[in-house]
């Protein structure tokens, strides 16, 4: 249509700028989050993912983020603070504000638009007691690792510490079906509007779930009440939700599967079903 109108799009442009505003949003979040959980916003560069990678330290292993109610035990590789990677024989104390690399995790990273989990990371003597506390306010991936961002609330610790990762995992359950709600709202939308809907966006807490979406005008009240008897009938009747990992050319042949546009996705990609029919699609959370 802009073609024909002798204008020519810019898709790499807008998919950046889309990007750009995204990874916006992202740090606004953040930086509004940790302003009021005190502590402050660290994350890792190329540079520091770099010296990790130098360093020896492996990818961060958090296979285990889908999993409830478990205690995953891990090691630290590296403690991360403002002024950078702390020594191997330096400590970090209480009180301050650091962020973990673990060789594994069941910490969920944000990811697809879903915050990332809370909960504690508990420092262990040799002996396996329990000998401090880490309260985790936020999680973020960067390349092949896994930040835990926080503050040291009682006892020291340092890279090679052993640990214990305490999802608060009442939090997730009021998250998930959040998260697993934007899917079916997404389904709800094409099936009313039409494929052209595009979604743009979405964030799913504790409390809420926002989607964003492309159409060209508003939606009428007819429109919106079927939207919303769709995701109404997923919940009253209590549609399973189900995951499966597949390779990403299988699973684009699946009949009805919603992506986001000028997203990419890893290969194997994760497909999440909600019911027989009512939602499939990619999801990068
Ligand atoms: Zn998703």
């Amino acid at each position: 249509m802009a073609e024909e109108a002798g204008v020519i799009v810019d898709t790499e442009g807008f998919l950046n700028a889309m990007e750009e505003q995204k990874r916006r949003s992202r740090e606004a979040r953040r930086a509004a989050k940790l302003a009021g959980g005190a502590g402050q916003v660290l994350e890792l560069i190329a540079e520091q993912t770099a010296f990790l990678a130098d360093e020896g330290v492996e990818a961060t292993d958090d296979e285990f983020k889908y999993e409830w109610d478990v205690g995953t035990s891990a090691t630290v590789k590296a403690v991360f603070t403002s002024d950078g990677f702390l020594g191997a024989d330096d400590e970090a104390a209480e009180g301050e504000s650091v962020g973990l690399v673990l060789d594994r995790t069941s910490f969920y990273a944000e990811a697809g638009g879903q915050e990332s989990d809370l909960g504690t990371i508990e420092i262990l003597t040799s002996d396996g007691e329990i000998a401090g506390k880490f309260v985790v306010n936020d999680v973020q991936s960067y390349g092949a690792y896994i930040l835990h961002t926080g503050i040291l609330a009682s006892g020291s610790l340092q890279a090679g510490s052993s640990v214990t990762c305490r999802v608060d995992y009442d939090r997730r359950r009021s998250v998930a079906p959040n998260h697993s709600m934007t899917h079916v709202l997404n389904a709800a939308l094409r099936k009313v509007l039409g494929d052209t809907v595009e979604q743009r966006g979405s964030l799913c807490n504790d409390e809420k779930l926002r989607f964003d979406f492309s159409h060209k005008k508003a939606m009428t009240a007819k429109q919106l009440r079927s939207t919303e008897e769709y995701c109404k009938a997923a919940v009253e009747n209590a549609e399973p939700v189900t995951a499966a990992v597949m390779p990403l050319d299988e699973a684009k042949e699946i009949d009805g599967v919603r992506a986001v546009f000028g997203e990419v996705y890893p290969d194997p990609v994760r497909v999440v079903s909600v019911g027989e029919e009512t939602s499939v699609e990619f999801c990068g959370g």
